[in-house]
């Protein structure tokens, strides 16, 4: 994580919200808006998870659904849920997410706070951006280079260290913690398309959830830090820090899977801000990476390794190709 001293003023200020906005990163960034869409009010979330979902495909259960000890545990499905009966704790997102913002420390980041009760045992879903990748089971779609309106609604500029060029465009499915098939996007270094695609492939397999993958937007560096944002994000670009070294996410080959479940520590410093729930491992609750779990599994096939094995800090959501 790098830290604001030594930066010029206004750099600073740019900084510091993003590196509270993109949640935890060891070394390097995180793609974690915690920004919130519209489509985040529990009413859309129920309707997705009681049928009508607009056109989504929905498909059965998740194959080898035994072997998914990372991502289906932690008790009932929401999907069993009737609307006759108490909602599960958690399986909806609060009203408030994404809008309670946070003071800041002298870092720059968030105050730390105790994890809601709302979000102690988070498995929601939120809506899908994109339209669903036709099929039923896992799917994928890479555009390389990735299509000119994608890198405009992403955090790309000039003077990032790799070219638009040089980045591809995923859409894939992945399932969501409401036992339906999502389809989400990344954004991604050409290098590691196929690779990612692979990994992502075998995490459907398993079943594992995920909350919502899209890509970050750079109005969203702008952005109080709120602490409670749960993003699946690959490529995020950050100006330099008096010259110091990029982020793997300004390379487009690093990757943070559901950061609230998975979240950086290092120190008295939780990105995001309000999951220090989740740093008590021994409760394994959904979406939680595991060691030697399908998560970590899957990334060791493709070579890329996970901040959750390193020893000075934990960034337990990240992983890379270069192991940084
Ligand atoms: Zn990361």
């Amino acid at each position: 994580m790098v830290r604001a001293a030594g930066v010029h003023p206004p750099r600073v200020a740019a900084l510091v919200v993003l590196l509270a906005l993109l949640g935890g990163c060891g070394q390097d960034m995180s793609g974690a808006p915690s920004v919130v869409s519209p489509g985040t009010d529990p009413s859309a979330s129920q309707s997705v998870r009681h049928g009508g979902s607009g056109g989504e495909g929905q498909v059965g259960s998740p194959t080898s659904n035994a072997t998914a000890t990372e991502g289906r545990t932690g008790g009932g499905s929401p999907g069993l849920v009737t609307p006759s009966r108490r909602p599960v704790v958690g399986a909806a997102p609060p009203p408030w997410l994404g809008t309670r913002v946070l003071p800041r420390t002298a870092d720059g980041f968030g105050q730390r706070r105790p994890t809601p009760p709302e979000l102690v045992q988070r498995r929601f879903t939120l809506p899908d951006r994109l339209p669903a990748l036709p099929g039923t089971g896992f799917a994928s779609r890479v555009r390389t280079p990735a299509p000119a309106s994608v890198i405009r609604r992403s955090t790309w500029q000039r003077g990032c260290p790799v070219t638009a060029n040089e980045l591809s465009w995923v859409r894939l499915t992945f399932w969501g913690y409401d036992d339906r098939r999502h389809t989400g996007e990344l954004l991604v270094n050409r290098s590691a398309a196929k690779d990612l695609v692979a990994v992502f492939a075998r995490l459907y397999d398993t079943g594992f959830p995920i909350e919502e993958m899209r890509i970050a937007r750079r109005d969203e560096l702008e952005a109080q830090p709120s602490g409670d944002g749960n993003n699946t994000g690959a490529f995020a670009c950050r100006p330099t820090t008096s010259g110091s070294s990029y982020s793997q996410h300004a390379y487009g080959l690093a990757i943070d899977v559901n950061p609230f479940q998975n979240p950086y520590e290092k120190g008295d410093l939780v990105l995001p801000e309000l999951a220090s729930s989740y740093l008590d491992r021994s409760r394994i609750r959904p979406g939680m990476i595991t060691p030697g779990g399908p998560l970590v599994r899957a990334f060791d096939s493709v070579g890329w390794s996970w901040g959750g094995s390193w020893r000075s800090l934990k960034d337990l959501q990240h992983f890379s190709a270069n192991g940084r």
